[in-house]
């Protein structure tokens, strides 16, 4: 029976604030509104998600806040004022409470990047898409040439990655086409992108995006059979079981339905509430549902995961890679 694999995960929202203004976002916030995560609401969130059995803790949040004028009062709040090095902290204290961090801090340099991969066993960047579009108009961390630079950046530090694109923001089909080839090149280069998300935009009310129609479930799992076809087998494609039917999903080809929260939301898609592993395992007649860790089994062999969560890592991992039954 084909394996389909997910991870289970507490997802924690470092800060809201953002350089960029995406048409679709509705997670950024104004500085006025704007915060970090207090480190004790972070501590109980950590504890809570290994109490459930989560093995990744996914930090997540909007790029580049230090830009934005207001920063400096929004950090002092949680009695910071490097966000980085706060980061770090939160990832020290993650891999204490038993979670594997995974950290999508959008585009970074490369000292970021070389500060943080050591105590990731993964991090992620999504590219989005390669066209110009109308709905990134105001966010310049959405140009597809920084976002490529920032994936090339990690393959060249080792890091295993976790990429995608966003299905319905003004881009065509062939757009699509190019940037998942794009994605593809990428990994050509440098053997390191473990996933793919094929995700649909889910239009929200109150963003200039929110009469944009959501995309055909149809579109959807052509992409995703476009996505099979255009990447190695190794590479895996996940499609989000929260914004679409996981089942025909699966049957196009994904293999892979991402970080499903017991205790957090979808921050993202606050409204689309994730299905429990046990109600999914028998959604999926026919595919037998996998737990693996926010690493994929080939990085986790290759040892490419960052050298701090290396004894979590061996400590979570079966013999294959995925995580081991024990744990579960
Ligand atoms: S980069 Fe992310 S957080 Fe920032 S505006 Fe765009 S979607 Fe929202």
């Amino acid at each position: 029976m084909q394996g389909i694999t997910y991870s289970r995960n507490v997802f924690i929202p470092v800060t809201d604030l953002c350089r960029n203004r995406c048409g679709y976002c509705s997670f950024r916030r104004d500085p006025e509104n704007a915060r970090a995560i207090p480190r004790s609401e972070a501590i109980d969130l950590l504890v809570r998600g290994a109490e459930s059995g989560c093995s990744e803790a996914l930090f997540s949040f909007g790029e580049s806040p230090w830009e934005v004028p207001g920063f400096e009062r929004i950090m002092a709040r949680s009695g910071r004022s490097d966000l980085l090095e706060y980061l770090v902290e939160l990832c020290e204290l993650a891999l204490e409470a038993g979670l594997l961090p995974h950290t999508n801090a959008g585009v970074l340099e490369e000292e970021d990047l070389r500060l943080l991969a050591p105590y990731n066993a993964s991090m992620g960047l999504m590219l989005e898409t390669t066209a110009r579009v109308s709905a990134h108009a105001l966010s310049p961390g959405k140009s597809p040439e920084l976002r490529l630079e920032h994936i090339s950046r990690a393959g060249r530090l080792k890091i295993p990655f976790t990429t995608g694109i966003l299905l319905g923001i003004g881009e065509s089909e062939r757009d699509r086409r190019e940037s998942i080839e794009a994605i593809a090149g990428l990994h050509r280069a440098y053997d390191h992108i473990q996933e793919v998300i094929i995700q649909p935009l889910d239009p929200k009310p109150g963003t200039p995006m929110a009469c944009t129609p959501r995309p055909k479930p149809e579109e959807i799992l052509t992409t995703v059979r476009m996505a099979r076809e255009l990447l190695p087998e190794s590479v895996a494609v996940q499609v989000p079981p929260n914004l679409m039917d996981p089942l025909s999903s699966v049957i196009a080809g994904a293999n892979d339905l991402g970080g499903l929260s017991p205790i957090t939301l979808d921050w993202i898609n606050p409204e689309r509430c994730w299905p429990d592993p046990k109600a999914l395992a028998l959604r999926l007649k026919g595919f037998s549902l996998e737990e693996r860790l926010p690493v994929y089994p080939r990085y986790v062999l290759r040892g490419w995961h960052g050298h701090k969560t290396r004894c979590l890592v061996a400590a979570l991992a079966g013999d294959g890679g995925l995580r081991r039954k024990e744990y579960l």
